[in-house]
Parts: structure tokens; sequence; C-alpha cells
């Protein structure tokens, strides 16, 4: 057969996707009508497409590209790793460099006691690892009927059988037999749809107070865990109100429950620090990483652990493990990754001169008529589409249209927005200039126009 190129013309390219490319969360043959868009090159804050043209990427890929595309730095480790030792195991009482200096880089950045690191290649295989953990942990502990775990609706672990079965997207668990038995989903805190009458602060300890619930509910010497992402992002970017945390904090040490903060989309620099854990003030005894640890250069996931938790699952041999597990490369690029997240203060810039200046002119979105809230924090951030802002209502037919109809012109203006329901969403590499925050502000704008003047056509509003 013939291998293309990116030079490859874009009719060939979509025809051979659409002909053997199954894509994740795609209907399949609306996208084989209408053929992939074909990204061949990207660069800083910018892509280019099979048709020459640069797109600005206001989604860092899917939330990963922390420091940026085409750093050199990473591509010039990864070959030297794949020279020098391109696979080795992690098992059997073997390591490597790499795993090594990865996994003591990760314990002195980690907040608190959280100091040993247990590697996957994803965030979902992160958070099956946690599953299993911390019901090994009790189990341990010699509390064996401890292992129902707490999550939330509409909150996103992944998808695998496990993570999915955590996370609480109804679409998921319609397909493949999820959740799995001994998982408990409470109402996640979202104020601007949910909130009704009561105040931010009101409905935030009143949505934190489901959690003592439930774990009344199911006995609390039935519950192992806690999991959550310190703000909702394939959510919508839900930040929760400001009483949310403190009182979650609270009830899991009330009744000696782990706390998994899920760190896949916050950790670093996204939200401002290091990670969402901090941003948040909670104590965290698991945290998921995964995306920002190599900015997407390469696959690598990992659950980073407390003091306590390793004490207990370190005294068994804990059954569990994949095949790429510390992978070398994937802990060499991810090392590097960090060097340059820490020393060329990507995150510290991120928080002191890049997420107030987004932060004013995110805001300012709230002025389109279209726009009924804007949230952000650090550099991840959404608004909400309304077809009227004083009852924050929702748009006439689907959940979703809206938000689909702005991001495709959104798409057509050459930037990259995602869209849940009739959230948008933002969350651009961490080395995005002020003047691209304006260019992508005034993008936002143009789509939001274009988005008004289509939904009003349709009489969507
Ligand atoms: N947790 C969170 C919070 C995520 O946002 C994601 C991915 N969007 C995952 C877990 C799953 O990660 P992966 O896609 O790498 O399996």
């Amino acid at each position: 057969m013939t291998i293309l190129t990116i030079n490859s013309p874009t009719a060939e390219l979509q025809a051979l996707d659409a002909a053997h490319h199954i894509h994740p969360f795609t209907h399949a043959s609306g996208l084989k009508e209408k053929g992939a868009r074909i990204i061949t090159r990207a660069e800083g804050c910018w892509l280019q497409d099979s048709e020459g043209n640069r797109i600005l990427d206001a989604m860092a890929g899917l939330w990963c590209v922390n420091v940026g595309y085409g750093r050199d730095e990473l591509a010039g480790v990864a070959a030297r790793q794949m020279r020098d030792l391109p696979f080795y195991n992690t098992f059997f009482q073997t390591s490597h460099v790499p795993a090594i200096n990865l996994a003591a880089r990760l314990a002195e950045l980690a907040p608190g006691d959280l100091n040993h690191v247990f590697f996957a290649n994803s965030g979902s295989e992160a958070n099956d690892t946690n599953l299993r953990m911390v019901r090994t942990y009790w189990a341990e502990k010699g509390e064996p009927q401890r292992d129902q775990i707490i999550a939330r609706w509409n909150g996103y672990h992944g998808s695998s059988v496990g993570s999915g079965s955590l996370g609480g997207m109804k679409g998921i668990h319609a397909q493949g037999g999820m959740p799995i038995p001994g998982i408990h989903h409470i109402d996640q805190p979202y104020w601007y749809l949910e909130g009704g009458d009561m105040t931010p602060e009101e409905f935030g300890l009143a949505r934190a107070r489901l959690l003592e619930e439930k774990i009344l509910e199911l006995g609390q010497d039935k519950v192992a865990a806690f999991i959550a992402e310190p703000i909702q992002g394939a959510g919508g970017v839900i930040v929760p109100p400001s009483t949310y945390w403190p009182e979650i904090q609270r009830i899991v040490d009330k009744y000696g429950i782990l706390l998994i903060a899920d760190e896949v989309i916050c950790g670093f620099g996204r939200t401002g620090e290091w990670f969402g854990s901090q941003t948040m003030d909670i104590r965290p005894d698991i945290m998921t990483v995964a995306k920002g640890l190599s900015s997407g250069y390469q696959p690598i996931g990992a659950s980073i652990v407390s003091d306590a938790v390793e004490a207990v699952i370190g005294g068994v041999e804990f059954n569990h493990g994949y095949t790429y597990s510390g992978h070398p490369v994937a802990c060499a690029v991810a090392l590097e990754n960090l060097r340059l997240l820490d020393e060329e203060g990507i995150v510290a810039r991120a928080r002191d001169h890049v997420a107030p200046y987004l932060k004013e002119r995110f805001e300012s979105l709230t002025d389109h008529p279209l726009v009924g809230e804007a949230t952000i924090v650090g550099l991840m951030g959404s608004i909400a589409l309304t077809p009227d802002k004083a009852s924050r209502a929702q748009f006439a037919g689907e959940a979703g249209q809206a938000g689909y109809i702005c991001r495709e012109r959104c798409f057509a203006n050459n930037l990259i927005m995602r869209h849940v329901n009739d959230r948008m969403i933002i969350s651009p590499p961490l080395v995005i200039s002020h003047e691209e925050i304006d260019t992508l502000i005034a993008r936002a704008w143009k789509s939001l126009d274009e988005a008004h003047a289509t939904l009003q056509e349709q009489g969507l509003m």
C-alpha cells in the first residue's frame, strides 16, 4: 500500500481514515460523511492542518500540552532514551534510571506526604490502579468490607471499565455494562445549572453534605474512598463554590475515608499552582496524574500516594501493573517536561502573568448576549451559553445543540474550543502570550456572534 504523508491531498487522507480508523468518542458515520480535520504540524499554541490553516489551540490538545507544541528538548530526550534503553519493565525487582528519577521528582513536587508513585500509561489506567489500590489498602488493614467508593455524577475519570465506572457520565455508563458494583455517585457542585435559588455558598455546602449522607446510607465502615476532580474538567469546567471543598475535607477526615484527587487535568500548572489540590486547599491521600505530566509528548499517567497508603500496600504483593508502567522513554520525557515547567518558570508565569490577564479577557465574554457566565481558574475556563442571562435558561431543543453550533463556528474561525453541552471550554497551553489571548477572545467573540445568528435563524432562542 502507499504510505501517505503530511503532504498528501486531504481527500485521500480523509478517505483512508474513514476506511480504517475508528475514532474515540465519535459518531463514525457522521464523521465519514464530513471527513476528519487532519492536523499535520504544531508549534507553540498553533496547529496546522492539511489545508494549510493555522489554528489557535485553546484546548492544549486534550488539556495536556502544557509546555506548548514543538519543544525540541523533549524530542531530544526521547531520541536519546530510545537509543540507551528503549524499553525495560519495572516488574520482577528491576528498575531503571528514568523511572527512579521521575518518581523522586514527583514526590518532591507533590504536596504533603505524597511520596510514592505507581506508573500507568494514562489517566484511565491510573484510576483503575486507584480503585484496586484503595480496596487492597482496606483489606490489608483488616477492613475488607470497606470496599465501596463514592464518586460524582458528571465527574470524569476515564473510559476504561473501572475508571468509566468511577466517572459519572451517563453516556459512558450506557455502553458496556457500567458502572461496576460498589461505586456510588452523588450530585455535583454545579451551581449555575443546579443551584436554583440557593446562594453558591449554600449550594456548595449542600452538595458537599451529600457525601456525608451517602456515607451514612452505605454504612460508615463500608466506604473506602471518595474520588473527585478538584475542578471538574470534562464535565464542563465546573468550579465548585468556595464552601464545597472545605466541607468535603471535613467529612473525609471525620469518617477516615481516603480522598483521591483526580489531577489529570488540574495537575502541572493548569489551575495556577502545581496541583489543583493546592489551589483548592485539600489534602488527598492519592492523586491521579497524566496529561500535563508529559505535556502529552508521551503517554504516561501515575498514582501518587501517601506514606500511610504505601506503608500498607507495600506490605503485600500488589498484583497489578502494566507492561509499560514506568516506560523509560515516557519517564525521561516527563522528567524533562517537569524541568521545563519549573526551570523556565512556566508554572509561575502561568499563575502570575498569564492567568490574571486571561481571566480579565475571558470574563469580558459575559458582555456577549449569548453568555450567561464565565468561570475560570488559572488556565481552565468555561462560558455558559444561554438564551436568557437573567434566568440562566436553557435553549429550546436538545442540550448541547447550541454548544455544538458554537464549536463549529470556532473551528471555522480557526480556533479550537470544546463544548460540553452548552458550555464552551478553554484550556490553552500555559505558554500562551497576551497577544494570543487577545486573538483567542476576538475569535471566540466572532464565533459567538455567528452562533447567535444561527440559533436565532433556527428558532432555538
Ligand atoms: N481523569 C480526568 C480528570 C480526565 O480529564 C481524564 C481525561 N480527560 C482522565 C482521567 C482519563 O485520562 P486518559 O484519557 O489519559 O485515560
